[in-house]
């Protein structure tokens, strides 16, 4: 049955179900965490915590064993967990889109029956890993070499470095992008319990620093093959692009709520700061954003839903809602005053994690360009 969650995007009523158990466990139990989990990392046994309520394998089918939701839900899933923490949004929303939506659609029967289910129960932990030091806009410069192990048909030794890899000093299987010959690219299961996996030391960020980003070497790392074009692999970015939009939707309004709501406390000049035309100003523009922001990342998720290509939809929500979330952090540190910048408001910590939305999974110029070359496409194309 399909009901309509007013403000969001179109959902079942058993999605709605699920998007209330989201909301509980942010309420209860990640908010009042946040500020520990940022001076050290995410609890170790989250991500089972997360499959108890089905956050992970929103991308997996049931006949998979997983708990598969519509586009729309996975997003308001990642929209409400960033309100509470946005490095536990960041996680969710990679480990389903990229790294179960890969073991979905591009792996061997007998791959997905030895990975998928422990993955969907948050016993495998799971990365994926693309960007190199010298790989990271251009993502086709990736020189990690993958070379056929003699006598091991679909085994490859892996050689070289991958950096900024989230939960990648956890994961127990990274699915890795490396290239097989000059021209090609393709993807492979690398388990890190093995001795050509070194893990370099945790890179620490400004936001988003409950999560484990890693660097990590590979030196005749084995790794399993999944058949696929380098175009294959990355196409589970258009459903990550748009989960990282929730994600930086879902910093924005916490963000702005809080402000809000410190602006109807705080009196100076004897009135409230909210009845100040320049604080007034930045509410309204801030409202106006987060809505313009919600309505693409609803768009781009129904687009998806309908079986629509979302190149263009998934580039336009992510580069608005990462800029948004990034504006409307910056006010709301602003009219918080001196307190916006000390540890006793969550603005300080919203505003660093929000900067992380227009960086990973393609950065804001990157964005722009694909927007721009699919705008002259669809032109080429109607002349
Ligand atoms: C916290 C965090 C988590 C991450 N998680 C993962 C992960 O799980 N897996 C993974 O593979 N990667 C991950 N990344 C990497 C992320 O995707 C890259 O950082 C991002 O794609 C940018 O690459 P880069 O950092 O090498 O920047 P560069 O490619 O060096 O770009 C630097 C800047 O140059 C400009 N620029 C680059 N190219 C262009 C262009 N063509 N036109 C105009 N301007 C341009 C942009 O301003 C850009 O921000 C993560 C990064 C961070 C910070």
């Amino acid at each position: 049955m399909i009901a309509t969650n007013p403000g969001h995007a179109t959902t079942t009523i058993d999605e709605q179900a699920f998007l209330s158990k989201v909301q509980d466990f942010v309420t209860s139990y990640v908010l009042p965490n946040t500020r520990e989990w940022e001076n050290d990392r995410l609890p170790d046994d989250i991500f089972k915590r997360c499959s108890e309520i089905g956050l992970l394998g929103m991308t997996v089918p049931v006949v998979d064993g997983g708990h598969w939701v519509s586009c729309s839900a996975y997003c308001d899933a990642c929209r409400i967990l960033a309100q509470g923490d946005p490095a536990l949004s960041m996680n969710i929303a990679a480990i389903n889109a990229l790294c179960l939506g890969h073991l979905v659609k591009l792996t061997t029967p007998e791959q997905k029956s030895k990975y998928l289910a422990p993955a969907v129960r948050g016993e495998l932990e799971l990365a994926w890993g693309l960007t190199e030091p010298d790989a990271g806009s251009d993502a086709r410069r990736v020189q990690t070499k993958a070379t056929p192990i003699a006598g091991r048909p679909g085994y490859f030794h892996l050689n070289g470095q991958k950096m900024f890899i989230t939960n990648g000093g956890r994961a127990d299987l990274i699915i890795i992008i490396a290239r097989v010959d000059e021209k090609n690219l393709s993807a492979f299961l690398m388990e890190t319990d093995q001795p050509g996996f070194r893990l370099g030391p945790r890179i620490p960020t400004i936001g988003v620093k409950a999560s484990w980003t890693s660097q990590f070497e590979m030196t005749d790392a084995v790794a399993w093959h999944t058949p696929c074009t380098f175009e294959e692999a990355i196409s589970f970015l258009g459903r990550g692009r748009l989960a990282i939009a929730a994600m930086a939707l879902g910093i924005a309004e916490k963000a702005h709520a809080l402000t809000v709501d410190y602006a109807t406390r705080r009196e100076q000049f004897n009135r409230r700061l909210c009845d100040m035309q320049s604080v007034q100003n930045m509410i309204a523009d801030s409202e106006t954003e987060i809505e313009a922001a919600r309505l693409l990342v609803q768009k781009g998720a129904a687009m998806f839903d309908r079986g629509e290509d979302v190149t263009k939809a998934a580039s336009m929500a992510k580069l608005f809602a990462s800029e948004t979330s990034n504006r409307v952090t910056n006010r709301a540190i602003q009219i918080h005053g001196g307190r916006g910048m000390t540890f006793e408001h969550l603005v300080e910590k919203l505003w660093r994690d929000a900067k992380l939305t227009e960086i990973g999974e393609g950065c804001s110029e990157i964005q722009r360009m694909v927007i721009a070359k699919q705008v002259v496409n669809e032109r080429a194309t109607k002349a």
